[in-house]
């Protein structure tokens, strides 16, 4: 296995053009897979599970930006605190203040995103509308100095049917519209974080501006 280079090159040509970050996902993949990216350039990699990710952080360059996409328990939060540069599935009260005490310990902000439920499927994790309503105005009322809520993430289910994704991303869109501009003026939320391999594309055109693709850079993984 080795990286798509061309592929690479392809998408980071389609994302500039229209503003969107790329988060490269190198859950299960190895060190020299990643270091290879990196050589290209890439900087922003997302990883699943906290042990992996702690591993890999350890031996590759420091000015990679990890991303954090997995389910995330509260009692893992301080194996990532020293570094993280997104934690992207923030779904609950309980969590962002475990993020905050862990920030304030390492002497730095962490910035977070909510993770919202847009699909049909049960096995997707995050919240729904009403949890995010609640989640939001608990956030805007608390102290939680250290943590930074600077957006949302979302997926979508995963289906052939193009219109089913384009209407999740839509309401991902609309919340996401909605809360950027209830924290204005000084506003740091403007990171929609909307778009896999399969998807990506309708994400872009729905207003992503951050998309996590994994599988079209590094194959499938088994
Ligand atoms: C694995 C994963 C991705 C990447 O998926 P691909 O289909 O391989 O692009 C993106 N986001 C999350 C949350 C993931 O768990």
């Amino acid at each position: 296995m080795a990286i798509d280079v061309e592929r690479y090159q392809q998408i980071v040509k389609e994302l500039t053009a229209m503003n969107t970050k790329l988060v490269a996902v190198s859950k299960m993949k190895p060190i020299e897979e990643i270091q290879e990216l990196y050589d290209l350039g890439q900087r922003d990699f997302g990883e699943n599970y906290v042990q992996e990710l702690v591993e890999k952080a350890e031996e590759l360059p420091k000015d990679i930006r990890w991303h954090f996409i997995g389910h995330l328990q509260s009692n893992k939060v301080k194996y990532i605190a020293p570094f993280i540069h997104l934690i992207q599935v923030v779904d609950s009260l309980k969590l962002l203040q475990e993020i905050n005490k862990e920030a304030l310990k390492n002497k730095r902000n962490i910035d977070c995103l909510l993770q919202v439920y847009i699909a049909r499927e049960e096995t997707k994790f995050g919240l729904d509308e009403k949890e995010l309503n609640e989640l939001m105005t608990k956030f805007l009322s608390s102290a939680l100095q250290n943590v930074r809520i600077k957006g949302l993430m979302g997926m979508a289910s995963f289906t052939e049917n193009a219109e089913v994704v384009k209407n999740e991303f839509r309401f991902l869109k609309s919340a996401f519209d909605k809360y950027a501009a209830l924290t204005t003026p000084d506003s740091q939320f403007t990171t929609l974080s909307m778009g896999m391999s399969a998807d990506y594309k309708i994400a872009i055109e729905e207003g992503s501006t951050m998309i996590r693709i994994g599988s079209l850079l590094f194959g499938s993984r088994s």
